[in-house]
């Protein structure tokens, strides 16, 4: 099949090209670094799959024009799909697939790492030393043993997460429509948003965005919290409300924030912009204190899940060609 790779980056092309040599009959990928918009969607002419990231958008406009030209399928190399228009992909006949599980413990550890980072100021100590100053003042940690985590969403990475800190001896707690009774058996207690945010020592955002967790932490739930909490999110930038997260930090109630995704992401994440100047003052003034810490949407880069999502992905590309459907699609039968 002809497929246009959009937002490609050389790690990107690496991997898909190793798992497309393996296959029988490879597919024809073009890579295109351009991130797919309603400008960019006529690059996909002539193709007949369409293959995208997470800040990639595929609105109705985008999804009206591939159609027109004959795409049929999206594939996403990502979990989420938040950033499709899937009422207009079922209205114009784009079968849209994604990779639903590629490493959860890619994130979970990330995720980790940052709590980790955070707490013993890892972040700073680093650049101290490298400055000769060996001075421990500032860098006073807290011990993670009995302290109460709060995972909100326990599917693949929430329950990879909440196995972490089970490990590391902590209490943890959860909220998720679908509680996971095998969590509860190993010790995790479900609570209600409310109850988790009152009681959590470290909140950790594992939820998928929707319009029921879109600023899902604003400022009545910063408002919540215990004082000093840490707040990590390595799901999707809207999940939090920025500007709520900076009060709060400034009112000292968030005493760690780890940020691996930002809702106005797309404009600045997966490029060097090291020698421009930001724009984003929001984004700015997140850089400017010193307990937080931020990753460019870096949680998935590990060698174990791009190869995953590679292989993954051509085998969504392989069975739509051969069936006319995908080996994991998003479901828009519901949907008008
Ligand atoms: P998953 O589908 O396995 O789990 C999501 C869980 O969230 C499910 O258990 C679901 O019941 C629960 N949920 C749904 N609505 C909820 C709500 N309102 N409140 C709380 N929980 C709710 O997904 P996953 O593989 O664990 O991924 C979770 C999210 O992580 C993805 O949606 C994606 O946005 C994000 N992600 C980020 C990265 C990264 O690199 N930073 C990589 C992969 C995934």
């Amino acid at each position: 099949m002809d497929v246009a790779v959009f937002s490609t980056r050389p790690y990107d092309r690496r991997f898909l090209d190793a798992a497309n040599a393996a296959l029988e009959r490879p597919h024809r990928l073009t890579y295109l670094e351009a991130r797919l918009s309603p400008e960019t969607a006529v690059l996909a002419r002539g193709a007949g799959a369409v293959c995208a990231f997470v800040n990639d958008r595929a609105g109705a406009a985008v999804l009206e024009a591939f159609a027109a030209s004959g795409v049929r399928l999206l594939a996403l190399r990502s979990a989420g799909f938040n950033n499709v228009d899937l009422p207009a992909a079922r209205r114009f006949g784009v079968t849209v697939a994604r990779v639903p599980a590629y490493s959860p413990e890619a994130v979970a550890e990330h995720t980790v790492a940052m709590m980790l980072s955070l707490n013993r100021c890892i972040h700073r100590a680093y650049n101290r030393v490298r400055e000769g100053n060996f001075a421990l003042d500032g860098l006073l940690g807290f011990g993670l043993a009995g302290r109460r985590v709060g995972v909100v969403g326990t599917g693949r990475i929430g329950a990879a997460v909440a196995r972490i800190m089970l490990g590391f001896g902590c209490q943890v707690m959860a909220y998720d429509p679908q509680p996971d009774s095998a969590l509860e058996a190993m010790g995790v207690s479900y609570a209600t948003v409310p109850e988790l945010l009152a009681g959590a020592d470290i909140v950790t955002l594992h939820c998928p965005l929707t319009p029921e967790t879109h600023h899902l932490i604003d400022s009545a739930a910063v408002g919540r919290m215990r004082r000093g909490v840490m707040l990590i999110n390595t799901s999707r930038g809207a999940i939090v409300d920025t500007r709520a997260v900076i009060a709060g930090l400034k009112e000292g109630v968030i005493g760690h924030l780890g940020l691996d995704v930002y809702e106005e992401e797309a404009d600045l994440f997966f490029q060097d912009l090291s020698g421009t100047v930001i724009q984003d003052d929001v984004f700015a003034r997140l850089l400017t204190f010193p307990n937080v810490l931020v990753t460019a949407h870096q949680a998935f880069f590990t060698v174990e899940a791009l190869t995953a999502i590679a292989e993954t992905t051509l085998a969504n590309i392989t069975r739509f060609e051969a069936t006319g459907r995908a080996v994991h699609e998003v479901s828009t039968e519901k949907l008008a």
